[in-house]
């Protein structure tokens, strides 16, 4: 196991930023930390990077507590904070070399080369980061996250306010990276989870609402909604027998909605039993659930 969390309280003054959380993540697998603004996300980022401490409760980064030998869970990590901070005024290698220093990187040279191959910076090495475009800043901020070959990569929203190329870029630069590393990322974008993440943890206000893999929450999605209204009634186990059916809720008069278990699409299924009882169809709608509306769901209070 690279990160244990055990039982994480954060209080800001009076104000609980996280609730009791617990997770773990494994050895090179991409977790997915993902919530609306002010869940508490980069507050448990910063605890885990042991840049502030916890409130209550234990983490273990690497076999290594992050309250008695926070040196050495520095050692592991890599760490893109929110915000990326840079050294505008710095040459992108001149930078790189200053961070590999802080960390005592050997060979240094030959690292830097390494990871301006790795992030593709080759053409804008000798560039001031303040010249950069913000996905070839977020490209530095992976480069020294990654320049002390740590095991564990935590990234806060590395992909806030990239335009679209750029979003596929660094996506594709952190699944590159995953093969080898543990990989963290924060977002509030649940497509970014899809592409990106093995597995989700849903945070909502401190508290953690969802620990699952990526394609179990793909099959959520899968399921369909079909709300249908016939002009008389008609045998509920007639619908039930349809392959795929999961669950018929009766609404009000001679309405149901009809809840699938995969992506089949059985509307024709339900006009031919309808057709076959002498039954009239007046209305036929499906409705897909998307991944979106599981996190609204999950994260609605
Ligand atoms: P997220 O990264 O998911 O947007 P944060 O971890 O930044 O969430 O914040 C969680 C909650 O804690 C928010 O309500 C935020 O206002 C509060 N918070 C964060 N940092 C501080 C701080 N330094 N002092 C007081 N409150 C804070
Ligand atoms: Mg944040």
């Amino acid at each position: 196991m690279s990160i244990i969390v055990e039982n994480i309280t954060k209080l800001y003054k009076e104000q609980k930023a996280l609730n009791n959380v617990s997770f773990n993540v494994n050895e090179n697998e991409i977790v997915g930390f993902l919530g609306p603004n002010g869940a508490g996300k980069s507050t448990m980022m910063k605890i885990i990077t042991c840049y502030i401490p916890p409130t209550e409760g234990k983490v273990k980064v690497c076999g290594f507590d992050i309250n008695d030998q926070s040196i050495d869970v520095r050692k592991n990590i890599g760490y893109l904070p929110e915000h990326n901070p840079l050294y505008l005024d710095m040459y992108v290698k001149e930078f790189l070399v200053f961070i590999g220093g802080l960390y005592k990187v050997k060979n240094i040279n030959q690292r830097v080369k390494e990871m301006i191959d790795l992030t593709g910076l080759q053409i804008e090495q000798n560039k001031k980061i303040g010249a950069l475009s913000k996905g070839y800043r977020q490209r530095v901020g992976l480069a020294q996250a990654m320049i002390h070959d740590p095991k564990v990569l935590i990234m806060d929203e590395p992909t806030t306010g990239l335009d679209p190329n750029q979003l596929e870029e660094i996506r594709g630069l952190i699944k590159k990276l995953g093969k080898e590393k543990t990989v963290m990322l924060s977002t509030h974008i649940m497509q970014e989870v899809e592409a990106v993440c093995d597995r989700v943890i849903i945070i909502n206000h401190g508290d953690i609402v969802a620990n699952d893999t990526t394609q179990s929450l793909k099959q959520y999605k899968a399921k369909q909604i079909i709300s249908v209204e016939f002009d008389s009634i008609i045998d509920l186990s007639k619908i039930q027998s349809i392959e795929g059916v999961e669950l018929v809720k009766q609404l009000e008069g001679n309405k149901y909605q009809i809840i699938t278990s995969d992506e089949k699409d059985i509307r024709k299924d339900i006009f031919n039993i309808a057709v076959q009882n002498n039954i009239g169809v007046l209305t036929l709608n499906k409705e897909e659930q998307k991944m979106e509306d599981v996190f609204k769901e999950l994260t609605k209070k």
